[in-house]
């Protein structure tokens, strides 16, 4: 029994990637295939089968067979007599024109895959070894391709072209695939060999590679001593697909497709690290430490899944909001972000907490459980009906963190905890039930936690943080904001007179939409809702986000303003009263305790 997949890429102006599955040796009269509905690490029902075309299947013989589909992603291959089928050839295109980490993307500059996107699994043998053939062809051969995958080679050509094998279907799915004139750059952290490919349009001789080399290996050295051996891989690579504005990353086994921002690179021209390299680095430090958190040490559910229907667990607190708080956390450890820098940065994630009143509607517990229909499926309401739990998760994760470092003097920290799930989950790939991390978060501290968990993970409350920062020496306080576009830390600058208590976007005929509005605040109260245009304020015209800020900055509480805006198609007109602000801004300041009493950052 053989399965076989042959991946040709040539049809890059219809996005078409054509796919044959070649399986011999079927002892059967029926043969089932299936594709995933969703990807592992980005919870939400994707339906990948939508995106197959034209599926045909034959014998051995060159002889048609019938394909009978059961469900939106299930077929089923029947012999023509009572025979067994012996050889099967399956034939079909993909339709690749998502340009995300999660599917795939085909044309002349690139092509990017997934496994999920491409592969049907064979039901019946998943568990078989797949094997891959990945063909040079006239269009790759042009355009000077190369490919980037951590897919196991069996023999490959300098350019990567040939064959590859993975263990199992879930194995398969765990390495996607980059075919492009990417940029290379490689270096070694603790002995281990790690690669960056990135593709697309960006200034490329003017990459800073030996600034990436530097943090990257710093970033890596950090989190691979953390665990220490031996590591969950043997190579790593970092995909990037570079774009005007794209920002997201999926982790795999021992790699991690990455989508950033041309400006976040960093450039020989750029003076010091700019905000948006730090936060590059951070979404590498993440995806980088799911090779431990989630994809080792993971949900009992997520290894039992086939990736059908949706899975719960409450746990997602742990697995994306404690990655999130050890990316920051882990640039500071390797010495690329000071205190400062740390605690400035820190204040603005927090503030993305405390800007969400619907920390008080949802629990994080909740939040991971609905991610199917809620997280991943945010309206405009969200702000005022949900929270994150990656950023609740983080901040979960810091105040855990803190009172460990507290209550045992600095004896036991959060790592402590992290070493123990990888010593008893990771390591033998035992799946965690729900639970079992808090009941080991209290046996690593040997603390009660009943009441912290039931209060911050259970319940809505949130964390008190005054009192968790005040031994380490910081200030934790909240402010009202100073602008449209602040985003919380310290500031020289005044506060907004008033707080329209909505998100705003400047629109290309120059007038203001309104993309969230805040319940019980100021626009809420006129009864201004989410699509509304804005087109003028007193009686002047509104031409951008720009023009309501300095509009408002000549307002006092108090102030009665008239608002003229469309809804849909219709002018409407009320009355914006402005009653109260709200303090929603965090700011973190080291007071004069600072660094006498327990350490917690670098520098
Ligand atoms: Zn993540």
């Amino acid at each position: 029994m053989t399965i076989h997949y042959t991946v040709t890429l040539e049809n890059a102006h219809a996005h078409l990637i054509d796919v044959h599955l070649r399986i011999e040796n079927v002892h059967q009269t029926t043969l089932n295939l299936s594709l995933p509905n969703w990807i592992p690490g980005s919870y939400l029902i994707r339906d990948f089968a939508k995106n197959l075309i034209d599926m045909s299947a034959k014998d051995g013989n060159g002889n048609t067979l019938e394909i009978r589909m059961l469900d939106k992603s299930h077929w089923q291959v029947l012999s023509t007599d009572e025979n067994v089928l012996g050889s099967v050839q399956v034939s079909y295109q993909v339709y690749a024109w998502d340009l995300s980490v999660r599917t795939a993307h085909f044309d002349q500059t690139h092509a990017f895959f997934n496994g999920t996107s491409v592969f049907l699994r064979v039901d019946d043998f998943a568990d078989a070894p797949y094997e891959i053939s990945l063909p040079k062809t006239k269009l790759t051969e042009q355009q000077g391709w190369r490919v980037a995958s951590t897919l196991p080679k069996v023999s490959t050509d300098a350019f990567g072209f040939g064959d590859y094998r993975a263990a199992n279907y879930r194995d398969l799915i765990e390495y996607p695939v980059e075919v492009s004139d990417f940029v290379e750059v490689e270096f070694v952290a603790n002995g281990v060999p790690h690669r960056i490919a990135f593709t697309g349009k960006f200034e490329r001789h003017k990459l800073n590679k030996e600034q990436l080399i530097k943090d990257l290996t710093a970033i890596c050295e950090t989190e691979l001593s953390l665990f220490g051996a031996p590591y969950p891989f043997v190579e790593y690579l970092f995909q990037v697909m570079v774009t005007d504005n794209g920002y997201g990353g999926l982790e795999h086994t021992n790699s991690t497709a990455l989508l950033c921002s041309r400006s976040d690179l960093p450039y020989t021209t750029d003076a010091k690290r700019t905000d948006g390299y730090i936060q590059f680095l951070e979404l590498c430090a993440h995806e980088y430490f799911h090779s431990w958190n989630v994809k080792r040490i993971q949900p009992a559910v997520y290894q039992a899944s086939n990736l059908s229907e949706p899975v719960y667990t409450n746990q997602l607190w742990w697995f994306e909001g404690i990655t999130s708080y050890f990316d920051g956390l882990f640039l500071n450890m390797a010495g690329l972000v000071d205190s400062d820098t740390y605690l400035k940065r820190l204040s603005k994630e927090m503030t993305r907490v405390y800007r969400m009143p619907g920390r008080f509607k949802q629990s994080v517990a909740e939040s991971s459980i609905t991610t199917w229909t809620k997280f991943y499926q945010q309206d405009e309401n969200a702000p005022n009906a949900i929270i994150s739990y990656y950023t609740k998760g983080s901040l979960i994760g810091l105040g855990l963190d803190l009172l460990i470092r507290q209550q045992t003097q600095n004896q036991k920290t959060l790592v402590d905890v992290l070493k123990a799930l990888w010593q008893k989950h990771g390591l033998p790939r035992k799946g965690l039930l729900e639970g079992e991390i808090e009941q080991l978060c209290e046996e690593v501290s040997g603390i009660d936690l009943t009441d912290f968990f039931k209060q911050h993970l259970f319940d809505k409350e949130d964390l008190p943080f005054e009192g968790l920062f005040s031994p380490f020496g910081v200030d934790f306080t909240l402010r009202p904001a100073t602008g449209l576009k602040d985003t919380g830390g310290s500031t020289e600058e005044t506060n907004f007179p008033v707080q329209l208590g909505a998100n705003l976007q400047t629109t290309e005929h120059q007038t203001v939409r309104v993309t969230h509005v805040w319940n019980d605040m100021a626009l809420h109260n006129a009864g201004v809702a989410t699509s509304d245009e804005i087109i003028a304020l007193n009686g002047y015209k509104m031409a951008s986000t720009d023009a309501v800020e300095s509009f408002l900055k000549g307002c006092e509480l108090g102030d009665k303003v008239i608002c003229h805006y469309f809804r849909r198609d219709e002018l409407m007109k009320t009355e914006i009263q402005f009653n109260h602000l709200v303090s929603d801004r965090v700011v973190l300041e080291k007071n004069n305790q600072y660094g006498e009493a327990l350490s917690w950052l670098k520098n």
